[in-house]
């Protein structure tokens, strides 16, 4: 058997938060040693709602560097700009020649998106999935590691392949998505029935990966909670079962162990300050590292350019495959 291919991918659209860590980037640093790993800063997609271009661009380093700060090792991993291997943009576009309307039209991300712009829905929102396809098949990947979230675009980049593998001869292997067992949905701690996301405002929605400890201790502090006192997963009281998740992702246990721990609580005030040291101490090397990493932007920049260099023969071969087989060119 050949090597795994672990593929998956960040948006560069605000401060990395512990969703972000704990539903992905921890399972990708973990694997890095079992598999080919390609990880990329998907510029593209990030442009599916407004951005504003320098700040876009400066997000783009400032995503690297956390990524390299949080693990991620170029001896074993390759770390790319998605805008930097055009082949994305060119798949993207034979496999909307595949995909279907009414299969586009069930993906549930692009109607809670689309909910929250203001003015006009983007064409690009609502295809973005097929660009993540492509992103994902580009490298015969088999394993992409991604919070619960992305369960639904993983099943679509499955069925696209396996449609085009029916009508046009074998050209794609079809991914298996590896969802971790605690933290794959953490929740907005301002409001614990919408996911934690980057491009959510409100300094109080999130505990960004480089907040400093006070910021962490303020956010966590400030989490909304309903009026119970009983240290319990129950869907009836999202705020506590979210605490208890961060708290199972953070010590690498399950939800069911974390409240086992805190069955002699007094409330929800000693979760929260258990949670606060917790999160202080699992974050604090990723901040240290980060701070000496961006004291030399070059090295990211540079590090940038020679994994695209590395990734692009893999796509353009997939590329060149595929218009063989639909008949282009
Ligand atoms: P945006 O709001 O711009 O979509 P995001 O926070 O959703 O940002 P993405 O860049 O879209 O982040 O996703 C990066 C990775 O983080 C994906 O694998 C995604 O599944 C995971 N992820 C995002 N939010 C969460 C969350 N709240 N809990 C667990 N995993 C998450
Ligand atoms: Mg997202």
């Amino acid at each position: 058997m050949s090597r795994p291919v672990v593929f998956s991918g960040i948006q560069p659209t605000g401060a990395i938060h512990i969703g972000n860590y704990f539903g992905a980037i921890k399972q990708w640093v973990a694997g890095q040693d079992d598999a080919e790993n390609i990880f990329c800063l998907v510029d593209m997609h990030a442009l599916t709602v407004p951005q504003e271009p320098e700040a876009l661009r400066g997000q783009i380093l400032e995503t690297a560097t956390v990524l390299l700060a949080a693990g991620i090792d170029p001896a074993k991993s390759r770390l790319f700009v998605q805008s930097h291997v055009r082949e994305h943009g060119e798949l993207a576009w034979y496999l909307s020649c595949v995909a279907s309307m009414g299969q586009m039209q069930r993906m549930t991300q692009f109607k809670e998106k689309s909910e929250s712009q203001r003015g006009e829905v983007r064409v690009g929102l609502f295809t973005y999935p097929i660009l993540m396809a492509a992103d994902i098949l580009l490298y015969r990947t088999t394993q992409v590691p991604v919070g619960d979230d992305q369960r639904q675009h993983i099943e679509l980049t499955r069925d696209l392949a396996q449609r085009f593998n029916a009508t046009y001869g074998e050209a794609f292997v079809l991914p298996e998505p590896a969802i971790p067992k605690a933290g794959a949905r953490i929740m907005g701690l301002d409001d614990p029935t919408k996911k934690m996301s980057k491009s959510a405002p409100g300094s109080y929605h999130a505990v960004r990966v480089l907040d400093s400890p006070d910021v962490i201790k303020k956010t966590v502090m400030a989490a909304q909670t309903d009026s119970g006192r009983d240290v319990r997963a129950d869907p009836a009281r999202p705020g506590v079962t979210n605490l208890l998740a961060i708290y199972a992702a953070a010590t690498g246990t399950t939800i069911e162990a974390a409240e086992a721990h805190f069955a002699d609580a007094r409330g929800y005030g000693d979760v929260k300050k258990e949670l606060v040291d917790i999160l202080v101490e699992t974050l604090r090397p990723l901040r240290e590292r980060y701070a000496e990493l961006s004291a030399v932007p070059g090295t990211v920049h540079a590090l940038l350019a020679q994994g695209a260099r590395a990734v692009r023969p893999t796509a353009r071969d997939t590329v060149d495959t595929v218009k063989r087989a639909m008949g282009a060119g």
